[in-house]
């Protein structure tokens, strides 16, 4: 009997088997959708395996098969395969990230076709596109006409405002071309996107610098001889990773491949996004969160069509169905939002490699802060290293220089955190007409509010956190864990004393304190609180309008920008990043610092950063200082081989919760004693210990720590862990977090 095992949506690690009937057995492929009676319910699922046997007993037909071709070609269905049982995640799960929602609707919703009309109330915009016919061009066309047409047969559709930009007559060549029938114009919905909002004029590659040369000669020759080779770009900021990104997407596009480009976080990067499209006009997917569910799905099918050939996006761009993906790019490679911290735990950077691996593409992964982990991949041999040593346009890189807090105090407006140095320099460069960025790793405005009577910190009910103070929000304290927000209180919930006091600074509060010294300067703030999506990108437009004088900010002004005017950097608390438990602070804090640096200095005008701190001989600070990215990954990278950390060992982390306290530290216990029974050589059992926030929502949280540098040691003490989780109290969540990053 025919059969085919199938993943359905549910969060439930094994496939299902059914029966294939005759007449969808055609339709029943790899990766296509299958509609199946489960329980009492249908539901829509997806092949991964057809074979002949003997059927189980009471093995089910499927229904229907929605699909004329796989909904999931064959190389993302086996990448998704590989993801699942690397993190150990349920399949059904993993699929969902791959399937746009509209793809994954249910069997009622896939006959409903108002799911695929028009939106509701929107006036699709109509566009028209050109597309070749076979008749040939009329006798006496001009050499512009033949060109054009030779373009649109060679290229594919393309809509005519395009086409225009390039043959000043393009319009009346088209209409005497379809005349003849050799195009013909086709009106369709232009796509209502805000990345697309504003035309971008087309850009002619400038001259490479040497090192990009050589970069993109080396990556040309892997793409032509289609190794799927690992690449780690390693270039100081503003050495012009961005460049040769652009020209291995067109070496890929021209061996007929598809790229795929995926960046820390799309909203911070609309500079970038310009920039491709400067390059490679329209035809690029982006790949972002206000995309409306039919937006991403047709984006999805062109893609997958592949009359799309090159998607950008965020880590779950890291999914999206390229045709014959070629390269994938990963910027940003050190960043922390690859990793995905809720659902499947994924890192969408170490799954860009294996992505790119499974369909014979290269990978590269550009950092100006390389990650631990990459740099260890080029000293196995399994990367290969590319570096653009200086700066594209031979500016300098910027003086850094540090503030003892120990020794130095506070600048005029008596705030230590302002010392007198970075007042100084703040007034010179307002002075000079040019731009400040005062970078600040905390919102709100006061981090903490305690009572001056008894000591007690004012903090969230339901998580072992304290309570963050914001002004603008009309005086709240806000819990960022949770949400939690109440006005501020009066007197001390402890002990009723009316002495409650604003603790610490934050980005609010910084940039009240700024407004006021520097009065004539306009101040924005770039925050959580302030911006998101568009809106992150409207504060970073009017920096680069120069309708901003200074801007105060988070972790968001570190990222990628290139801004010509800043030269000046301010960084008000160095030890707030390595004061963190964990063994990646000081990879973060130095990353941080080297990136936050990066941004000054990238015009004409010299760059200045200063940086203040308790611990200036801490090794993040002195390697920082003077840009020796190579020195600090070599102290780093010891450090980390004593103590046999990551990147040198293998890491996974079991996070139990429950609301009730003893009910989550029995079930880590039993979690722990079931691995420690396992035995398995070369792991290392750490806990169970409270996690280092111990209640969150109101649900305590413990976790299991394993470590062992032998990856299938640790796969086999997991297993033992994942069998003895079907134990554990109804109440209790327990969940798998292999290679984690996050360990709070
Ligand atoms: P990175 O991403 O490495 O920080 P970018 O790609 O943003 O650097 O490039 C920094 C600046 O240098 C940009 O303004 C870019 O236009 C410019 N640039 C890059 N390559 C060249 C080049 N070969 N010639 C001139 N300018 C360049
Ligand atoms: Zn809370």
């Amino acid at each position: 009997m025919r059969l085919v095992d199938v993943a359905v949506p549910v969060p439930l690690g094994q496939a299902f088997t059914y029966e294939v009937p005759d007449a969808l057995d055609e339709k029943l492929q790899p990766g296509a959708r299958a509609v199946v009676p489960f329980g009492s319910r249908k539901l829509v699922a997806v092949v991964l395996e057809r074979r002949e046997g003997e059927p189980p007993k009471g093995v089910k037909r499927v229904l229907s098969a929605p699909d004329d071709a796989p909904s999931l070609p064959g190389d993302l269905l086996a990448f998704l395969r590989d993801l699942a049982s690397y993190y150990f995640a349920p399949i059904g799960d993993v699929l969902k990230l791959a399937l746009p929602p509209i793809e994954r609707a249910t069997q009622q919703e896939i006959e409903t076709p108002s799911l695929f009309g028009p939106a509701k109330g929107v006036a699709p915009r109509q566009v028209a596109w050109v597309v070749a016919l076979d008749a040939p061009a009329p006798a006496k066309s001009s050499a512009q006409a033949l060109a054009l047409l030779a373009h649109v047969r060679g290229t594919g559709p393309s809509p005519l405002s395009r086409l225009c930009e390039r043959w000043s007559s393009a319009r009346a060549i088209v209409k005497r071309l379809a005349d003849a029938g050799a195009l013909a114009i086709e009106l369709r919905e232009a796509a209502r996107d805000p990345f697309f909002t504003a035309p971008v004029a087309r850009d002619a590659p400038p001259e490479l610098t040497g090192p990009q040369a050589e970069a993109v000669a080396r990556l040309e020759a892997a793409v032509a001889a289609g190794e799927a080779r690992t690449f780690l770009l390693h270039g100081v900021t503003g050495s012009g990773k961005t460049e040769v990104y652009l020209h291995a997407i067109a070496a890929v596009r021209a061996a007929g491949r598809g790229a795929l480009v995926l960046v820390p976080e799309i909203a911070l990067t609309p500079q970038l996004v310009s920039r491709f499209r400067a390059r490679f006009g329209d035809e690029v997917a982006v790949i972002h969160s206000a995309l409306t569910d039919k937006e991403r799905w047709l984006m999805w099918q062109r893609l997958r069509k592949g009359e799309l050939d090159v998607a950008i996006g965020a880590r779950s761009a890291l999914f999206a169905p390229v045709r014959d993906l070629g390269l994938v790019i990963v910027d940003e490679e050190h960043d922390g939002s690859f990793k995905q911290e809720e659902g499947v735990r994924y890192h969408a950077r170490d799954m860009a490699i294996l992505r790119a691996h499974k369909s014979g593409g290269v990978c590269v992964l550009g950092s100006a802060t390389p990650s631990l982990e990459s740099e260890l991949l080029t000293r196995g041999k399994k990367a290969e290293k590319l570096r653009l040593p200086d700066r594209a346009r031979a500016q300098a890189m910027p003086v850094v220089e540090v503030v003892d807090l120990r020794r130095i105090g506070a600048g005029p407006t008596g705030d230590k955190r302002i010392s007198l140095p970075l007042h100084r320099a703040l007034e010179a460069t307002l002075a000079r007409g040019e731009q400040a960025i005062v970078f600040l790793n905390r919102r709100g405005f006061a981090p903490s509010v305690r009572c001056e009577a008894c000591g007690e910190m004012c903090s969230c009910p339901s998580c072992s956190v304290a309570l963050t103070f914001h002004k603008r929000a009309g005086g709240i304290l806000r819990c960022h864990y949770c949400d939690f927000s109440a006005p501020l209180f009066a007197k001390c919930p402890k002990c009723a004393a009316p002495a409650l006091a604003l603790e610490g600074l934050g980005t609010e509060k910084l940039e009240e304190t700024l407004s006021t010294a520097f009065p004539t300067a306009r101040v924005a703030r770039l925050d959580r609180d302030v911006a998101s999506g568009k809106a992150i990108e409207k504060v970073i437009e009017r920096v680069r309008a120069r309708e901003v004088d200074i801007l105060v900010g988070t972790q968001m002004v570190t990222k990628g920008h290139d801004l010509p005017l800043v030269t000046l950097v301010g960084v008000i608390n160095a030890d707030a990043a390595l004061s963190l438990p964990d063994y990646r602070a000081a990879e973060r804090a130095f990353q941080l610092m080297v990136q936050v640096a990066g941004r000054a200095g990238r015009g004409d005008a010299k760059g200045r950063v200063l940086v203040q701190t308790y611990a200036p001989e801490h090794h993040a600070i002195v390697f920082a200082l003077q840009h020796d990215v190579d020195g600090f990954i070599e102290r780093e990278l010891v450090d980390r081989r004593e103590l046999d950390y990551p990147p040198y060992s293998r890491m996974a982390l079991l996070r139990l919760d429950a609301p009730d306290e003893g009910e989550v530290k029995r079930a880590a216990q039993h979690i722990a004693l079931a691995v420690r029974d396992a035995a398995v050589p070369t792991v290392l059992v750490i806990g169970p210990a409270p996690a280092p926030i111990e209640r969150i929502r109101g649900r305590y949280r413990y976790r299991v720590m394993l470590r062992s540098r032998e990856r299938s040691h640790l796969r086999r003490a997991l297993q033992a862990a994942l069998a003895a989780r079907a134990d554990l109290h109804r109440s209790v969540r327990c969940s798998l977090d292999v290679d984690p990053v996050q360990l709070l």
